[in-house]
């Protein structure tokens, strides 16, 4: 992106520094990463709740003033469609868990669940309410009726949702508001029903808008808040977090999970011949290399000082080998004196270790490092003792070997 567009959106959106995916995550939702996308669903999931509840109480009580103000064949018509809207509005409060494999598509249905139910209701109410024929306070309630389209594409404001996301969510509604301008004279007349249709426009402008720089801040803070700031990787809470949510979701879909536990292997000598800030330069260094060696799916983990945690979702115990292959093609980088950095690692995998919760999963793991570091280090001890020496060539070796 050319500094000046940077500097644009930094105006319009918010101070901060956009990369070219940063700004494609603000029009399109499937860049974001697993995690800010589970925080948008519980944040969208939390507010369509709360909004069904509030409705799911004024809607049907609206009916009061529809009888004070409309004939009674009218208010009838109307308390009929606000008991629907009612019952909808209802369902979606009701208290519910959070999908754990699907969070965001959960949110998005409860979304456009949520925007169905006025439009339908908009259509509905053109179908029973005809200003041609009414004066006074009859005719104010009408108009009140008409401009609700307009109130509903606003409340789209409160939601973090990308551009593409609020333009789709707006089309029931802006639809329902358009065939109500083709039956033109029903519900008001041809230029105020323009009016209304420039003021959705608008207003789905506010909410792309404001979509746009809710959905910047979220990402901004849940990465800041996950990311270790010196290596980028996760954090260890952001870590464990994440590790608990992928060890349900692989027993629940019974799909192998593995974890491998890193230390990097004298560590010390770095920091005590060179300097800590060099030490810091060859961690971040150790880290480009480690994640060359991962999959998109996989997640690292800085659990510790120098120690770090990688999440290998559907690796079984039979493609670790493949793993460490990759990761010895790879390597760690250099010491600062241009020494091959080296490491142990331990690796556990839930099904071949039958291994019930994550924390177990991660124990396993860390007791086979150490392990490693017992035989001698900068080698990878696998589920069944199985040593890897982390040379050019690995070749597996049984314990007693090493
Ligand atoms: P071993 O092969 O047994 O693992 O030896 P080691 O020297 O690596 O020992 P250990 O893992 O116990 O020590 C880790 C060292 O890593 C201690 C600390 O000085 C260093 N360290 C931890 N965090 C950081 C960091 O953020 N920056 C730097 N430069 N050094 C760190
Ligand atoms: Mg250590
Ligand atoms: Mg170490």
């Amino acid at each position: 992106m050319s500094p000046f567009w940077n500097k644009v959106l930094q105006r319009i959106v918010g101070p901060t520094e956009l990369t070219p995916e940063q700004c494609w995550q603000l029009v399109m939702p499937f860049g974001r990463s697993p995690y800010s996308h589970r925080y948008a669903a519980s944040v969208i999931i939390a507010r369509v709740q709360f909004i069904s509840f509030i409705f799911a109480i004024l809607v049907p009580l609206w009916a009061i003033v529809d009888l004070l103000v409309f004939e009674l064949h009218t208010a009838l018509w109307l308390l009929a469609m606000r008991m629907s809207a009612a019952i909808g509005f209802a369902c979606l409060a009701l208290p519910r868990e959070m999908s754990l494999d699907h969070p965001y598509r959960q949110a998005l249905i409860m979304l456009v669940t949520l925007m169905l139910i006025p439009s339908a209701f908009y259509l509905a109410s053109l179908m029973v309410l005809h200003p041609e024929t009414t004066v006074g306070f009859e005719a104010v309630m009408i108009r009140f009726y008409a401009f609700m389209p307009i109130i509903v594409l606003g409340g789209l404001a409160i939601f973090p949702l990308t551009i593409l996301e609020i333009v789709l969510l707006s089309l029931p509604m802006l639809g329902a508001a358009l065939i109500g301008l083709m039956l033109k004279g029903m519900s008001l007349p041809f230029e105020e029903h323009v009016i209304a249709l420039w003021c959705m426009l608008m207003m789905t402008g506010v909410s792309i808008f404001s979509g746009m720089s809710q959905s910047l801040y979220m990402e901004t803070l849940v990465r800041r808040v996950m990311t270790d700031p010196l290596t980028g990787t996760f954090s260890r809470r952001s870590g464990s977090e994440t590790l608990e949510l992928i060890f349900n979701l692989s027993k629940t879909t019974k799909q192998s999970l593995a974890l491998a536990f890193f230390d990097l292997d004298h560590f010390k000598r770095i920091n005590d011949t060179f300097g800590h800030e060099a030490g810091d330069k060859t961690l971040q260094q150790a880290v480009t290399h480690l994640r060359a060696a991962l999959r998109q799916g996989d997640t690292l983990v800085r659990w510790g000082g120098e120690e770090f945690v990688v999440i290998l979702p559907n690796m079984a115990a039979n493609q670790l080998q493949g793993f460490i292959a990759r990761l010895t093609d790879h390597g760690l980088g250099e010491t600062p004196d241009g020494h091959k950095l080296t490491v142990s690692v331990g690796i556990a995998e839930r099904i071949a270790d039958k291994i019930n919760n994550w924390q177990t999963l991660i124990e396993v793991a860390d007791r086979r490092m150490y392990q490693a570091k017992h035989q001698g280090r900068h080698r990878a001890v696998l589920p069944g003792d199985v040593v890897i020496m982390l040379a050019e060539d690995p070749k597996p070796q049984s314990p007693d070997e090493s």
